[in-house]
């Protein structure tokens, strides 16, 4: 697959892309020639950059509204005044069967451009291929929320993969005061990565090999978010959203809601999305570059420098979608150049009044889990 003319984000420089056996072959300024065995989709003011990586999501709460209309001191608070509070809506998403909310939670990722995340919790089983769901870590919810933390943490089978760890979800002193606990708890010296660490210091910082930076769910329960601007000397950044318990469905407006916080610059910002979470989770993705995997997003050039552009992105400006070299999502504008690809692998959707092709069938997900849940309500129809 060739892919011409495109603007890299951030940068604006112009690139045409080779694409061969899931990996990106060729960087070339000069635009490809047409060749009998590959097909060769051309854009005219559009940016390319890669495939977002989420790095901390709930995949099975992403059919729950926001729940909480508070300020809560920290995730337990929280956690107690939703179970009193919204018994009912609870229940009612819980009566989806666990793979069609899995499902669900791949396909709000994949609609943003992510194709990766990172999934907390039980590992699920996806065949789908649609996006990377990375599960090679060990989760552990969370000081309070799991009994036997120190064993898990403590566990010599697991030593050599990384802790995945809520942390530090508050502003009270308990949140603090938690994450030494965790740190001293920490016996084998195992790669701690932290999600939240709102409440987190500069020195306790130094003991996550990274920390998860989910400002949308921060501010939607905590009004506050971790001090990033102070924070990233000592550690690398990454990027999560979280579920849609606690937040919008849609990443582009967590990044927006980060990138105002002015805590990071704007490449800063976007490599929490891309290269750091790729090193960080050692993946062979999260850049523009030959043999890396190709993980790769096309988006409509919006107004403005090609920065503003990525940052002004969402669902409806995607036009393309690649996960390892296969085409997970086009725009319908796209098609007259897509011939040869097979068209019954995909469904026809609409997002915000654009009319996107997405691989399987997600009218009919979103009408089976309907059948479960008929309040149902999704960003897509
Ligand atoms: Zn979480």
């Amino acid at each position: 697959m060739l892919l011409n003319n495109v603007k890299l984000a951030l940068t604006a420089s112009k690139v045409n892309i080779r694409v061969s056996d899931g990996k990106i072959a060729q960087i070339s300024p000069h635009p490809f020639p047409a060749t009998s065995e590959e097909f060769r989709v051309s854009f005219d003011n559009a940016i390319i950059f890669p495939g977002l990586i989420n790095s901390h999501d709930h995949l099975d709460f992403n059919l729950f509204p926001a729940l909480g209309d508070n300020t809560y001191k920290n995730y337990t608070e929280w956690g107690a005044y939703i179970h009193k509070n919204y018994k009912d809506k609870i229940a009612a998403v819980l009566k989806v069967p666990g793979p069609l909310r899995d499902q669900w939670g791949i396909y709000k990722n994949l609609i943003c451009g992510v194709t990766t995340v990172i999934n907390h919790g039980k590992k699920i089983k996806d065949q789908s291929g649609l996006i990377t769901v990375y599960q090679d870590c060990q989760s552990i919810h969370s000081v309070q929320f799991e009994k036997k933390w120190k064993l898990a943490l403590n566990n010599p089978l697991k030593k050599n993969i990384p802790v995945v760890i809520h942390t530090g979800e508050g502003t009270d002193v308990a949140s603090l005061k938690e994450i030494d606990k965790l740190i001293s708890w920490n016996l084998l010296k195992r790669v701690l990565i932290g999600v939240h660490g709102v409440a987190i210091t500069e020195n306790q910082v130094k003991s996550f090999r990274a920390l998860v930076w989910c400002p949308g769910s921060n501010y939607f329960l905590l009004n506050q978010t971790a001090p990033v601007n102070r924070l990233k000397k000592h550690t690398t950044l990454l990027f999560g959203t979280d579920s849609t318990l606690t937040g919008d469905w849609n990443i582009w407006s967590h990044i927006r809601l980060a990138r105002k916080t002015k805590f990071l610059a704007d490449k800063e910002l976007y490599d929490t999305l891309t290269i750091n979470a790729a090193n960080t989770w050692k993946l062979n993705s999260g850049e523009i570059a030959e043999n890396k995997d190709a993980d790769l997003v096309v988006a409509k050039m919006k107004n403005g420098s090609a920065s503003n552009s990525f940052f002004e992105t969402d669902p409806e400006d995607i036009l393309m979608v690649i996960h390892k070299g296969k085409i997970s999502l086009f725009d319908e504008e796209l098609i007259a150049q897509l011939n040869s690809v097979k068209l019954e692998n995909y469904s026809r959707i609409y997002i915000n009044g654009t009319c996107k092709y997405i691989q399987g069938n997600l009218p009919e997900l979103m009408q089976k889990i309907k059948q479960y849940y008929p309040e149902a309500s999704f960003p897509v129809i």
